[in-house]
């Protein structure tokens, strides 16, 4: 799960990381005031910043043809002509693919005088299964580039998850971002409020870009989170109630929360065969040799081990709504359930939703006979498959033939 930049901000000003002071909005007539409200509290200018789970929104671009998903503003009219103009509208940016992403909300914050911009962030280093901590003096609007072009000026630290991060790693990476003074005691205590931020909340990633040095209004400096993005692990968050109040539904794909109610695992792609399979293991293996004989699966479906007739049906409708799925190859191993009780709910999940499309079934295990026996004996068109790479390959002829025939 993702979090909105304000929310995670709201989560990294928890554990003591200094953000600007902002409220979120969503209508224009909001924006106005929380922006009035910033110019009185002594703000010299305001930020109209587009809520969306993507990052690079402020080189982005609306589809109304409106530059830039982050807005400077000097009065709290022109906040909320720059409120009204994002809210409503769709903002793509590079992190957003081509369909963009809807702006609901706007963060409304004070805009400082921003000296430098630096990045960080806390990731797991899967190679060595550890935290690790990463800082930049490239920070800002891209990040992306300066790995790809100098990976030089990303300075790295490695956290030992027993001992947590400790302070002499903090003051490590403030000297080599090439702060001085008090700021690299600032910066420390910055880096300990982040890493905390993702070790506690269970997150899978907590970035800070850019952490900026700030000039006040009589020249002293400090140290600002200007923007922040988190994703959490999903399979942690029932120990985070809080955070789980902050999810976006309307941020996600609808069929992947579809199959969330059903207990289905389903990974939306972009390919035309769909897969319906028990056991994530076996349904990486059916993307795979779907793969090696020349297909693209539309989806991962992981049914679990004990799929009830209730999924296989939910687990139909749910591949159907996609209109690039032109096959559906079904593989089922049966380990814990009975293949006779699969193939009963594939039948009545197939006559359900009046299936035109070919369908391609694998099954093996438990009374796979007669599992096969009830497929053959249901009067609708199933293709059998007699192993994994037959079915696949079946699966894969079938979709290229139904294109054909499209075409003609
Ligand atoms: P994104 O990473 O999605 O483009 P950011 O929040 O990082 O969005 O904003 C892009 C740039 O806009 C920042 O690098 C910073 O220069 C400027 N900016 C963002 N928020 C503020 C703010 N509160 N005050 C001043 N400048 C800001
Ligand atoms: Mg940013």
């Amino acid at each position: 799960m993702n979090l909105q930049e304000y929310q995670a901000k709201q989560l990294l000003a928890q554990y003591g990381v200094p953000v600007p002071a902002g409220e979120v909005c969503a209508t224009p007539a909001a924006a106005k005031d929380a922006a009035g409200k910033l110019f009185s509290g002594g703000h010299a200018r305001v930020v109209i910043k587009a809520q969306i789970h993507a990052g690079g929104r402020g080189k982005g671009t609306f589809k109304s043809g409106f530059q830039g998903g982050v807005k400077i503003c000097r009065t709290a009219d022109e906040a909320m002509k720059m409120a009204a103009a994002m809210l409503g509208q769709v903002l793509v940016t590079k992190q957003t693919g081509p369909e963009g992403r809807l702006v609901g909300k706007v963060l409304v914050a004070g805009a400082p005088n921003i000296k430098k911009e630096f990045y960080c962030a806390v990731l797991l280093d899967r190679a060595l299964s550890r935290p690790v901590f990463m800082a930049s003096t490239e920070g800002g609007m891209d990040i992306e580039q300066v790995a790809c072009d100098q990976p030089e000026k990303i300075v790295k630290e490695s956290i030992n998850p027993a001992a947590g991060f400790l302070p002499f790693q903090g003051r490590k990476l403030a000297v080599a971002l090439g702060l001085k003074g008090d700021l690299i005691a600032s910066a420390a205590r910055i880096f300990g409020g982040l890493y905390k931020t993702w070790w506690e909340c269970d997150a899978s990633l907590v970035e800070i870009n850019p952490l900026c040095l700030i000039a006040g209004p009589e020249g002293q400096e400090s140290l600002l989170a200007i923007d922040a993005k988190m994703s959490l692990d999903d399979n942690a968050l029932y120990r985070h109630p809080n955070i789980l109040a902050m999810r976006d539904l309307a941020e996600e794909a609808p069929l992947e929360i579809e199959a969330g109610k059903f207990n289905l695992n389903y990974i939306k792609l972009d390919g035309s065969i769909a897969c319906l399979v028990n056991g994530a293991g076996l349904a990486m293996a059916t993307m795979d040799i779907i793969q090696h004989f020349g297909g693209k699966p539309a989806n991962f479906l992981d049914v679990g081990g004990g799929a009830s007739q209730e999924q296989v049906t939910a687990a139909f409708r749910i591949i159907l709504s996609d209109p690039n799925v032109k096959g559906i190859l079904v593989n089922i191993f049966g380990g814990i359930m009975q293949c006779d009780i699969i193939a009963a709910g594939i039948v009545a999940a197939a006559k359900e939703s009046r299936l035109g499309l070919p369908l391609i079934v694998r099954l093996e295990g438990n009374n796979a006979p007669l599992g096969r026996e009830i497929l053959r004996g249901s009067g609708l068109a199933i293709i059998s498959g007699d192993s994994m790479a037959d079915a696949a390959q079946k699966a894969v002829r079938a979709v290229e033939c139904a294109g054909a025939e499209e075409r003609v």
